[in-house]
């Protein structure tokens, strides 16, 4: 037996090889990584780490030794240049070859480039890799002021931490508001109202044009409307791009990610695809499909298909979970609610600790809560029990007991 290979040793990677041994997979298991380190969890790049709060050490999803212990064949700092599927091998860059019985592709996704004048400057940084945060992290030392461009989860974390530093910072957005990829304007003007408290400005419907240089260093960033930012550095946090040529290039089709079924299957019977390089049909996505960007989605998807090797298939169906920590705040979201018709609060922005629930079409399709994090438990096994029938205005009421409904609609069912 080859046993299974796993493309890629992020949050998937390192599930599926775990998982699989829990669940009693005995023949080999080898992950393959380009990154040189163990692997490691990257929220905490954006959050603690950069606030100097953790360590690498305290990253890695687990010790060297489990790796040993579990006979997981751990090979990082290589790289999967090739798959040849009719031969089930994989090829390294090295040249070397391996076979497979099974191979799984958890190869992630990468910052999406700026497409503009400088961005390439010393000065101007962009945040996925443990590298990324330690260059980043020496780099903050003596900066006075940043500039970062978008106003997504990265950004904003980004943000929370340099405000918090005491440094100057602007965030230069295309959109009118933040987040406008992820939550509701309710939230949006919410969270955008504890980074403005923190000092933090925006500059909203600004199109980043060129890096600004002077002795070839980054020293801001231009707008096309003719507005200047100022920085001693740039981060730019502009979205993701699925890592999916390797399987474009083996003929497997890819799309916004790697094509898979339910239970993440691509066309090809003997390759899976996880995590942030899958595009999976959902029941929670209006679309039908959707690729996640999230530990949760990452989790869930390594764990179905290490089911699945085992002899147990099942859907890749987990209610999506999502959380993003900006300074003292901390957001929370369950489902997919974009898009929704209706909105409501439980709880008031003011008091600095609310959910929003939505709905579509009568239905209730996500729930963000900042601060609210039994919301957030009872919003996920709402959304689990998807014929629970909460209203708008139950949601609305903080008198009705949310956790009772869920539990009744259980009983019943
Ligand atoms: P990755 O973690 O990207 O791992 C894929 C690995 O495969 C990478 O190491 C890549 O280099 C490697 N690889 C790619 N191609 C090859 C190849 N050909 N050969 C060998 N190796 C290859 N999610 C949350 O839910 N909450 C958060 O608060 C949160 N914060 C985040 C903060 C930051 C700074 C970042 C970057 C992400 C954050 N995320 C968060 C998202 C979450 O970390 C990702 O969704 C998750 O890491 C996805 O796991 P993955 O294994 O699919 O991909």
């Amino acid at each position: 037996m080859s046993g299974i290979v796993i493309v890629g040793t992020g949050q998937a990677g390192f599930q599926l090889g775990a998982s699989l041994r829990q669940g009693g997979y005995r023949e080999p298991i080898t992950l393959i990584g380009d990154e040189t380190h163990l692997p490691y969890g990257r929220p905490a790049l954006s959050k603690a780490y950069l606030m100097g709060k953790t360590n690498a050490a305290a990253l890695q999803l687990r010790p060297s030794a489990f790796y040993a212990d579990q006979s997981l064949t751990l090979r990082v700092g290589e790289r999967v240049a090739e798959i040849a599927p009719t031969l089930q091998r994989v090829i390294l860059t090295s040249g070397e070859k391996l076979s497979y019985d099974h191979l799984v592709l958890a190869t992630g996704s990468r910052n999406r480039p700026l497409p503009v004048p400088g961005a390439a400057l010393p000065g101007v940084f962009q945040l996925r890799t443990l590298a990324d945060a330690d260059a980043l992290k020496a780099a903050l030392h003596d900066v006075k002021a940043v500039a970062i461009v978008g106003a997504g989860f990265i950004g904003l974390e980004f943000a929370a931490v340099c405000a918090g530093k005491g440094i100057a910072v602007t965030v230069i957005e295309g959109a009118n508001r933040i987040l406008a990829r992820s939550v509701s304007p309710l939230m949006a003007t919410a969270v955008e109202a504890t980074h403005r408290a923190a000092g933090v400005h925006f500059a909203f419907g600004a199109v980043v044009s060129a890096i600004l240089e002077r002795n070839g260093r980054a020293v801001g960033v231009a707008a096309t409307d003719g507005s200047n930012y100022a920085a001693d550095l740039v981060l730019v946090g502009i979205g993701v791009l699925p890592n999916q040529e390797l399987a474009r290039d083996a003929g497997l089709p890819v799309s916004n990610g790697i094509e898979v079924d339910e239970t993440l299957l691509t066309v090809d019977p003997a390759i899976s695809a996880i995590g942030d390089c899958a595009h999976h049909p959902s029941p929670h996505s209006h679309e039908g499909r959707v690729r996640i960007e999230s530990v949760q989605s990452a989790v869930d998807g390594a764990r179905c298909v290490a089911a699945r090797i085992n002899g147990q298939p099942g859907s890749h169906v987990a209610v999506p979970w999502f959380w993003s920590d900006q300074g003292a705040y901390k957001l929370q979201i369950a489902g997919l609610a974009a898009p929704h018709d209706l909105a409501v609060l439980r709880g008031s922005p003011d008091d600095g600790a609310f959910s929003v629930f939505c709905f579509r079409e009568g239905s209730l399709v996500g729930v963000e809560s900042l601060n609210k994090p039994g919301d957030h438990m009872i919003a996920r096994r709402l959304l689990e029990d998807r014929q629970a029938n909460l209203t708008p205005e139950q949601a609305a009421d903080t008198t009705f007991d949310l956790k009772a409904s869920v539990a009744g609609h259980r009983r019943q069912n």
